[in-house]
């Protein structure tokens, strides 16, 4: 039976009188791939950002892997396994991509070394880059070093925002193939904020839609593409 991992319930949340998320639904299960879509300005960042901590909601409630989350302190939700790449990337652009990484695993106890190789398996471009600093990276190399950075903390859910932005379509296909692996083979779930629906879809088992912060469709990937009329309206294809 699958497991709950991410259950969202009536959440409401936004950064002054008025909320940008009204009432929002969404569960995530372990080792899947959920993609949040709809149009600039719906909501989705201000939702990855409630989930993890960094704006409070208003109301609802945000469970993760059977605990509440609300309230609890950003750096401890990293702990209990739930990593945040924010849109645009947030690297150190001064340190190299082994210091950034390493930055990933202070969130755990453990000595990080063994895991940094894990990483450099998975993401091989990063490898040859290890003591280039982050402002050498080209735009590509910078998304795999924030997917790597948070991954050093061991998540089973990753909050991925807009990982495409910026990329070339092959870079792009490069990163939901990554996705695709980590879900396959380590039962990572991710919750995939994209603009880019086409290449979210390749990927997604769910897609939830929001429209001006309230989710309008949450169905199977597959149903998604398949919905013509629920495409022309919000999904714009
Ligand atoms: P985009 O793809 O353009 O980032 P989005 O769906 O992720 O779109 P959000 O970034 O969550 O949307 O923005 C939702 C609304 O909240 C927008 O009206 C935006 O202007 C507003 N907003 C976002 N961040 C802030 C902030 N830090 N302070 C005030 N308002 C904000």
């Amino acid at each position: 039976m699958s497991e709950l991992l991410l259950a969202v319930s009536g959440l409401v949340a936004g950064y002054g009188a008025a909320p940008v998320l009204h009432e929002v639904d969404l569960a995530v299960e372990a080792g899947t791939i959920v993609a949040v879509l709809g149009a600039n300005g719906a909501g989705k960042s201000t939702l990855l950002r409630t989930i993890s901590g960094l704006v409070r909601p208003a109301a609802g409630t945000i469970s993760f892997d059977g605990a509440d989350l609300r309230g609890v302190a950003v750096e401890q939700v990293v702990r209990r396994g739930l990593a945040h790449v924010p849109e645009g990337r947030g690297i150190v652009e001064e340190l190299t991509v082994e210091e950034n990484l390493r930055l990933g695993g202070l969130w755990r106890a453990r000595d990080a070394r063994r895991d940094v190789e894990e990483i450099y398996e998975l993401f091989a471009p990063l490898a040859g880059r290890r003591r280039s600093a982050g402002h050498q990276l080209s735009g590509g190399e910078r998304q795999l070093l924030a997917i790597g950075r948070a991954l050093m903390a061991k998540p089973r859910l990753l909050l991925l925002d807009e990982p495409s932005l910026g990329l070339a379509p092959r870079i792009t296909a490069q990163i939901m193939a990554l996705l695709r692996h980590l879900r396959d083979d380590t039962g990572l779930a991710v919750l995939l904020v994209e603009q880019n629906v086409r290449s979210a879809l390749s990927v997604a088992d769910r897609g939830v839609v929001i429209s001006l912060g309230k989710v309008v469709a949450d169905a199977d990937a597959a149903a998604l593409r398949d919905d013509a009329d629920l495409r022309h309206a919000y999904l714009g294809f």
